[in-house]
């Protein structure tokens, strides 16, 4: 059964595509539906935009389709970027995570407590919405390291690892991060939905 993952992050598709191995499912990203109108994110909540990226791919493709929303949470910077993650400094990611370092640069290490948080939407062609969440804890270093994952991953150590999320082997990181969490709901979720019926429909 085909499941469209409603995003063209590079980063995103290969871990949502990782979590789903092995099972009879055959995830595409947007890549492969150029002309889709872009999804507008101005939704208040990883949940909000999250629903509303299922729900729009949903029904321009008329498959059933799975959102992402996520993003970096900063304890010392309330909370941002929050829902503004991937458009905090407006130029990618290296230049996000050299704005958070300049934000955080008077911050001692004990106070860069921060939580990578993720929301998950799956949409069906019949109408029905649903949800899951994940989240995980770390610290934001004042250099980054690691060449692995994307985003804000070379700066946000995991202490119980000693390392990074980019310095994570990528098994790894889809087990422990906020993603790979939301995504063994996920699966638990889609077996109930779809298990037996997906498998008569290879
Ligand atoms: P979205 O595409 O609006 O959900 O924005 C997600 C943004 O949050 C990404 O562009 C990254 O900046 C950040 N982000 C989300 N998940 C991760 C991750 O697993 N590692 C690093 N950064 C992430």
């Amino acid at each position: 059964m085909r499941l469209v993952l409603a995003t063209r992050n590079a980063g995103k598709v290969s871990e949502l595509t990782m979590a789903l191995q092995g099972r009879p499912v055959e995830p595409v990203s947007l890549d492969r539906y150029p002309g889709l109108p872009p999804v507008v994110e101005d939704g208040a909540t990883f949940l909000a935009n999250a629903a509303k990226k299922a729900c729009q791919v949903c029904r321009c493709t008329g498959e059933t389709t799975l959102a992402d929303d996520s993003g970096l949470m900063v304890d010392a910077l309330a909370g941002a970027p929050g829902i503004h993650s991937a458009r905090f400094a407006g130029a990618g990611d290296a230049a996000n995570n050299a704005l958070l370092l300049d934000r955080l640069a008077d911050v001692p290490p004990d106070r860069r407590q921060a939580r990578f948080y993720a929301v998950l939407a799956l949409a069906t062609p019949d109408g029905r919405i649903f949800t899951v969440d994940g989240t995980c804890d770390g610290l934001i270093l004042a250099v980054p390291r690691g060449e692995g994952g994307f985003g804000y991953d070379p700066l946000f150590y995991l202490p119980q690892y000693g390392k990074t999320m980019a310095e994570l082997p990528p098994e790894l990181k889809n087990r422990v991060s906020h993603r790979g969490r939301a995504m063994a709901w996920f699966v638990r979720l889609w077996d109930s939905l779809y298990g037996y019926a997906a498998c008569a429909k290879l």
